[in-house]
């Protein structure tokens, strides 16, 4: 059986539009441009899969049950424009957190890649033929780190540029959907 490939995308400032530290449902709102782009990806077989940071658990800010309406909103939000998510990954963690058992450093929190490697266990992913889409490039670093090809959205929610080799995302794009039409054009013959 060969595996799947997949898209992971990052939540805040990525597929939604960035509210931090947000965990109520009522104030999320899929990012512009993005329903045409994840359509086509789903269609050509790319399994759809969110990978987020939550310090806000850690922090504690909202508990971790209150990620479960997120995810629920999430999934609704996508499903009214015929899209189905695959998956939800998130790292509860922070190593400056207030919640103990919670604050520690990681493998999960990107940059670190663990989010991917447990999806493509859990999920049965090839990484090497999958993608993150992510709008910081601790988003770009996690999935090159997990041996994705990784595009930025260059929205203007990276402030830092701390630029190196494992940082370099294969593209800059606008949108969700512009990223999208790269990877097709990348990968479908
Ligand atoms: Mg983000
Ligand atoms: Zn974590």
């Amino acid at each position: 059986m060969t595996k799947k490939k997949a898209v992971f995308l990052d939540k805040d400032g990525t597929l939604i539009t960035d509210v931090p530290y947000n965990a109520d449902p009522a104030f999320m709102a899929l990012s512009s441009h993005c329903v045409a782009g994840l359509h086509h990806l789903q269609e050509k077989g790319y399994l759809l899969v969110v990978v987020s940071n939550q310090a806000g658990v850690a922090r504690g800010y909202f508990s971790e049950t209150a990620l479960i309406a997120v995810e629920q909103r999430l999934k609704e939000m996508l499903a009214g424009t015929g899209i189905i998510l695959n998956g939800f990954y998130y790292c509860p963690h922070h190593p400056d957190g207030m919640v103990k058992s919670l604050t520690i450093n990681c493998d999960c929190r990107k940059p670190a890649p663990g989010l991917l490697f447990k999806a493509a266990e859990e999920l049965d992913i090839d990484l090497s033929t999958s993608w993150m889409i992510g709008d910081i490039l601790n988003d770009i670093e996690a999935g090159n780190r997990a041996g994705c090809r990784s595009i930025l959205i260059d929205n203007g929610n990276e402030t830092e540029w701390y630029l190196n080799e494992i940082r370099n995302p294969v593209l800059k794009a606008r949108t969700i959907n512009e990223a999208a039409d790269h990877i097709l054009k990348t990968d479908v013959k």
